[in-house]
């Protein structure tokens, strides 16, 4: 057996310990992030059962995607800071964006999605440990933000995202993903609508972000090992 397909065994006990304990049946999805890593490794884990794969940095993405094009059934996922500029590549070559924290980015990402893709489903990222972080939208904002890309025509607003500040305690991870889960428990019940995506928990937390309702859990670390930024320039 490979070290990769250890580490996929393994974490999927993880994902199944923390959701028996949480007495969840309903499903927790498994997003590979393999930022960093090369295209031989994503074909590997691709090759072990995995379709879903995260990444951040748009110009090392689009040359793995490219370099993966023989596989149709992967699914990309963009989860990194956006700039405006990068909309239209994300548009054109990604099927989710998890990190869309302000309206004129789905804008955007909504005018440059291809006609004959499907809508882009799209996770609203939301700052819950408000001192540190900067990216995602205040919850104080979030209800406006959400009515405003539910009108966008080629945008699928699937759920929230999270990445909370990190905290070593278990018990205490827990608290901000309980934030994010009744935010979007709120936003069902007020608003009508059928929001069903929690993307949040990454290796060290995932165990307190399925105890809360994640239903992606994001996981580089856990899968891939550390990763090597010496050769990142972007
Ligand atoms: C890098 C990254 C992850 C994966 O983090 P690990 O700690 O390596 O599992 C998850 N989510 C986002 C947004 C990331 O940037």
């Amino acid at each position: 057996m490979s070290s990769l397909q250890d580490a996929f065994r393994h974490v999927q006990t993880l994902i199944d310990e923390a959701k028996q304990n949480g007495h969840r049946t309903d499903d927790v999805s498994l997003l590979a992030v393999s930022k960093t890593h090369p295209a031989a490794l994503i074909r590997e884990a691709y090759e072990l059962g995995q379709r879903d794969f995260g990444e951040n940095y748009l110009q090392e993405s689009l040359a793995k995607i490219s370099e993966l094009a023989d596989m149709p059934d992967i699914v990309w996922h963009f989860i990194g800071p956006i700039q405006s500029n990068k909309t239209r590549d994300i548009a054109e070559h990604f099927q989710w964006v998890h990190s869309v924290d302000r309206l004129k980015i789905a804008q955007r990402l909504s005018d440059q999605r291809p006609a004959h893709l499907p809508p882009l489903n799209i996770c609203i990222q939301v700052n819950v440990s408000k001192e540190c972080s900067k990216s995602g939208v205040a919850l104080s904002e979030l209800p406006a933000l959400v009515m405003q890309i539910q009108q966008l025509p080629n945008i699928s607003l699937c759920g929230l995202m999270a990445i909370p500040a990190p905290e070593d305690d278990p018990e205490k991870q827990r608290a901000p993903f309980k934030v994010l889960r009744e935010a979007m428990e709120q936003l069902n019940q007020q608003h009508g609508l059928h929001l069903d995506t929690l993307s949040m928990g990454m290796s060290d937390d995932l165990e307190a972000a399925i105890a809360e309702g994640s239903t992606m859990v994001r996981i580089g670390t856990a899968l891939f090992g550390r990763r090597d930024y010496s050769e990142k320039t972007q």
